[in-house]
Formats: C-alpha cells, structure tokens, sequence
C-alpha cells in the first residue's frame, strides 16, 4: 500500500473564480508511485469547494450565474449578522458563499490506473473560490498499490 499527502496553497483573486488545479494533482499522482488506488482531492474550507467540470469560458460563466441565482450575494443570510459582530476576526458576510459551498462539495475522488490520474476527455479539477480572494489549502491523499 502506497500513501502520498500533500497540500497545496492557492491564491485566489476573487469569488466567485474557478481555478483549474487538474495538472497539480496529475503531478502528484506521478510522484506518489501509486498505479492503481485513487486520489482524493479535498478543500479545507467551508468557502472554496472541490468540483469536476469543463474547463470552457462561457460555461463557467453560465456557472457563476447559476450559482448566484441559487444563493445571491445580495440576499439575507443569519451568518452574515454573526460575521458581522465578530468582524475583528477579518470574516465578511459570507453567507451566500457557505450556501454555495453546501451544494457544491469540499472533495472529489479521481481513479488512478497504471499511473495516471483517470479523467474523461472534458474533464477538469476545479477549486470554486466562493467568498473574497485569499489563500486557500487543497489537500491531496493519494491511496492504492
Ligand atoms: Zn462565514
């Protein structure tokens, strides 16, 4: 049994933004040695989610419609008045982000196969910055023989 842990770290610039991380966790992948198990791809936030999509322009922009149709920024949230009392720890109102975040996910597991990350032909990883940029932490488990 093969085992690989890495984390990376990732500035976003803005939300909502989807960053592209798929040649990261390929790289790992060839790194741990393992050629057949999986690899799990996690967020460690409640406002950055891990999701597998195409990595196309104006779908991604479809996307970020669809996510603030679903829980628009501008909406009431009770989250956002207990940010705002606890504003000295530097949280905004991110309400919507968490919202965002439930729906979408904090991991992704990806199939390895004599060595190779096993992603379809449109297939890409992404990290979904849903709040404000920041840094961010992606945990890589890499798992097999
Ligand atoms: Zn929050």
């Amino acid at each position: 049994m093969k085992f690989l842990s890495q984390t990376f770290n990732i500035r976003t610039e803005k939300g909502p933004q989807f960053i592209d991380i798929t040649e990261r966790i390929e790289e790992a992948a060839r790194e741990s040695g393992v050629s057949n198990g999986f690899a799990v791809v996690f967020s460690m936030h409640t406002t950055a989610a891990i999701r597998i999509n195409e990595n196309e322009p104006a779908l991604l922009a479809d996307m970020e419609r669809m996510l603030e149709k679903i829980a628009p920024c501008s909406a009431e949230y009770k989250h956002n008045e207990v940010a705002h009392a606890f504003s000295d720890n530097g949280e905004r109102p991110n309400g919507h982000s968490h919202c965002q975040h439930l729906l979408l996910g904090a991991s992704e597991a990806v199939p390895v196969v004599d060595g190779k990350l096993i992603v379809g032909q449109w297939q890409r990883i992404f990290l979904i910055e849903l709040d404000h940029g920041r840094d961010r932490e992606v945990v890589v488990q890499l798992m097999g023989e």
